[in-house]
């Protein structure tokens, strides 16, 4: 796959505000942040989008979903709630191909997404 601008923050090339980082999973806030608190959680090791993912990978995904709702848990959201949402391809929205959970929290989201 084609590397992303997500490698180089996993790199710690260029900056970002990291939240969460353990061995395989780095959490991070996005840059144009769509709720009050609004962050990214990516697999160290990148896999570009989830149709790309295989069995093998299982584990992975599994990490990255538990990563955001323990640092949902952790900051206090898991009583009002937050969405969790992988955009996958164009229809999806996706612009960086380095496969990534959204973590939406501090608003009352909608249904459905536009
Ligand atoms: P996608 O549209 O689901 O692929 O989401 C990509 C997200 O990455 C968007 O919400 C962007 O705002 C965010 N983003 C792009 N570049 C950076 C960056 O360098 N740091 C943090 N977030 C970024």
């Amino acid at each position: 796959m084609t590397e992303t601008i997500f490698a180089k923050i996993v790199r710690r090339e260029i900056p970002a505000d990291i939240v969460f980082d353990d061995d395989d999973v780095l959490g991070f806030r996005d840059l144009n942040p769509q709720a009050p608190v609004h962050v990214l959680f990516i697999p160290k090791r990148p896999i570009a989008t989830l149709d790309d993912a295989q069995a093998g990978d299982a584990e992975l995904l599994g990490k990255l979903l538990l990563a955001a709702a323990s640092y949902a848990r952790e900051q206090g959201f898991s009583k009002e709630g937050y969405r969790t949402v992988i955009n996958t391809h164009t229809h999806g929205g996706q612009t960086v191909f380095h496969i990534h959970v959204h973590l939406l929290a501090g608003r009352q989201m909608h249904w459905p997404p536009g």
